[in-house]
C-alpha cells in the first residue's frame, strides 16, 4: 500500500520552505502555467457560462452515480470488456495482481494515474516480481529518483534540468547533459523498448461517459495511447466519480480539463477506450479491464457538505495559483492529492485528524475557488473541516483538536460582543504589550501560547487608543 505521511506535513513544509531550488522551480512554473490558463479561458466567448454548465453537469452526474456507472459498465461488458467495482484499495490491487498472475504478466507499462498512486499499485506489482515502468516523462523521472509525484499534472515539477541530467546519467547510463531536448530523447529511447516488451498496460481515467460507454485518457506525449494499444491486456483504473452522463457533458468537461491543466484547447493525445480490440480494429488489447474504485468516495458522496469535492476533474488549476503549494510543493502533503484540492480530499480519504495540518495550513485566500473551472468551494469545505476539528464529529470519527484554541475564540467572541469589556481588554493589552521584546512599533517575540505567531513574522504593537475614540476624533 502507498505510504501516507500526512502527519509529517509541518516538518516537511518547514524543510521545503528552506529549499531555494524548489521555491524557484515552483514560482516559475506557477507563473507560466497560471498565465497560460487565464489566457486560454479569456479566449472563450462565454467562459463563465461554460464553467457553470460544467459544474451543473458534474453535480448531476455525482447525484446519479449508481445509474451512470451501471450504464458505463453494461456498455463495456457488451463489447467484451470486464468491469470490477473495488470497495477499497486492497480489492483494487488484488484484482490487478490476479489478472496479471492469470496472464503470466512480467512487465507493465503505465500511463500517469493518480488513482493507481492512491492504491499503491506500483509497490504491490513490484512486490509480486512484476516490473512496472512509468511512461509519462515526469512520472518516469520521479520513478527513477524513487520519489512520489509532486504535482497532479506535472509530477517532476520540483526537479531542475541539472538534477534530471544527473539522474539520467546515473540511471540510464548516458553522458551527462542538461539539454531538455537531449533528455527527452533519452527518455523516449529508454521507454520505446519497454513499450514493446510489456505484457500489460495500465492507465488512469481522466473522464468516462455513460452514454457512450467509454473512458477517456489524455496525454501530451502519446504514452497512454501506446500503453493502451501495444500490450495484450489493458487495465484502466478510475475513481468512481469521474463520469459524465452524456457525451455533450463529457466534451465540455474535457475542454475545461485541458484548459485548466495546461492552458490548452485540447491535449496532444486524447484516447477513448471502451473495450478490447474489436474484429474490425487493427490495434488494441486482447483483454480490457476497468476497475472502478470507491475507497472512501461513497462516504464523501453521502455528505452534502463535502459532496462537491467529487466534482473535481483533477486539472490542477487550483495548485497553480495556491500560495501555500507554491512555497512547499506537493511532497509536503504526504499523500497523492496535494495543494488545495488535496487539503480537502486527503483528510476525507485518510482521516481528518490524521491529515489535520493540511486543512489548517491553507490560507483561505480563495484563489483556488476562482481558478477552479468548476468553481468548487474549497475554502468553504476547509472551514467545515476546521470546525469538525474544533468541535469533534462522530459521523466522520473526528476527535477534537486544540481545545485551548476553541476556548480562546469563544472568549474572544464574547469579548467583541461586549463594548465595555472590549474597551477594558484593549487598555490592558495596550499596557501588557510593552513587555514582549521588539522595537517601538513591533513585537518580535510573543510568549507561549502565542509564540508561533512570531516565529516567522513580527507583529505591530497596538496603537493603544480605541478605534471608536479615534473615529470620533477624525469626525
Ligand atoms: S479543485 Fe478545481 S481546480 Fe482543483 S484540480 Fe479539482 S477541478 Fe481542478
Amino acid at each position: 500500500m502507498t505510504r501516507i505521511r500526512t502527519e509529517l506535513f509541518r516538518q516537511e513544509a518547514g524543510k521545503a520552505l528552506n529549499n531555494r531550488h524548489l521555491q524557484e522551480a515552483l514560482s516559475d512554473f506557477q507563473e507560466r502555467i497560471s498565465k497560460a490558463t487565464a489566457t486560454a479561458f479569456s479566449s472563450l466567448s462565454d467562459a463563465e457560462g461554460l464553467r457553470l454548465e460544467a459544474r451543473r453537469a458534474r453535480m448531476r452526474a455525482i447525484e446519479n452515480l449508481d445509474v451512470l456507472l451501471d450504464r458505463l459498465a453494461d456498455k463495456i461488458l457488451n463489447r467484451g470488456g470486464r468491469v470490477f467495482f473495488a470497495r477499497d484499495a486492497r480489492e483494487a490491487v488484488e484484482y490487478c495482481l490476479e489478472t496479471a498472475r492469470r496472464l503470466g504478466v512480467k512487465k507493465v507499462v503505465k500511463g500517469k494515474s493518480m488513482v493507481a498512486e492512491e492504491i499503491g499499485l506500483n509497490e504491490a506489482l513490484q512486490e509480486a516480481d512484476i516490473q512496472v515502468c512509468e511512461t509519462d516523462v515526469g512520472e518516469f523521472i520521479v520513478q527513477l529518483a524513487g520519489e512520489p509525484p509532486s504535482h497532479i499534472i506535472a509530477p517532476a515539477v520540483h526537479k531542475t534540468k541539472v538534477e534530471v541530467g544527473r539522474l539520467f546519467s546515473e540511471k540510464l547510463g548516458i553522458p551527462y547533459t542538461d539539454d531538455p531536448v537531449a533528455l527527452t530523447r533519452a527518455a523516449r529511447n529508454a521507454l520505446r523498448q519497454r513499450f514493446l516488451e510489456a505484457d500489460m498496460g495500465i492507465s488512469g481515467c481522466n473522464l468516462a461517459c455513460a452514454e457512450t460507454g467509454h473512458i477517456t485518457t489524455v496525454s501530451n506525449e502519446g504514452n497512454i495511447r501506446m500503453a493502451s494499444t501495444l500490450p495484450r491486456v489493458h487495465i484502466a483504473i478510475m475513481g468512481m466519480e469521474r463520469i459524465a452522463a452524456r457525451l455533450e457533458d463529457h466534451d465540455v468537461l474535457l475542454r475545461l480539463l485541458c484548459m485548466g491543466a495546461a492552458g490548452q484547447r485540447l491535449a496532444g493525445y486524447v484516447s477513448y477506450l471502451g473495450g478490447p480490440r474489436q474484429p474490425d480494429q487493427e490495434d488494441g488489447p486482447d483483454e480490457f479491464h476497468l476497475v472502478v474504485l470507491d475507497n472512501g468516495r461513497s462516504r464523501i458522496l453521502a455528505d452534502e457538505d463535502f459532496r462537491e469535492i467529487l466534482c473535481c476533474i483533477r486539472c490542477a488549476a487550483c495548485l497553480n495559483v495556491c500560495p501555500v503549494y507554491g512555497k512547499i510543493g506537493g511532497h509536503a502533503y504526504g499523500h497523492v492529492y496535494c495543494g488545495p484540492v488535496g487539503s480537502v480530499l486527503t483528510p476525507l480519504l485518510v482521516g481528518v485528524n490524521r491529515a489535520k495540518d493540511l486543512c489548517l495550513g491553507e490560507t483561505l485566500c480563495g484563489a483556488c475557488r476562482d481558478a477552479c473551472p468548476l468553481h468548487i468551494d474549497i475554502p468553504g469545505m476547509l472551514l467545515r473541516l476546521r470546525s469538525k476539528l474544533a468541535d469533534g464529529d462522530d459521523g466522520w470519527g473526528v476527535k477534537r483538536e486544540r481545545p485551548a484554541e476553541k476556548l480562546f475564540f469563544t472568549l474572544w467572541a464574547g469579548l467583541v460582543r461586549s463594548p465595555g469589556l472590549y474597551a477594558l481588554a484593549l487598555t490592558a493589552a495596550a499596557f501588557l504589550q510593552r513587555l514582549p521584546p521588539g522595537a517601538k512599533d513591533t513585537i518580535t517575540r510573543l510568549p507561549y501560547p502565542f509564540h508561533e505567531w512570531t516565529q516567522s513574522r513580527d507583529i505591530k504593537r497596538l496603537d493603544g487608543r480605541a478605534f471608536r475614540k479615534r473615529w470620533k476624533e477624525l469626525r
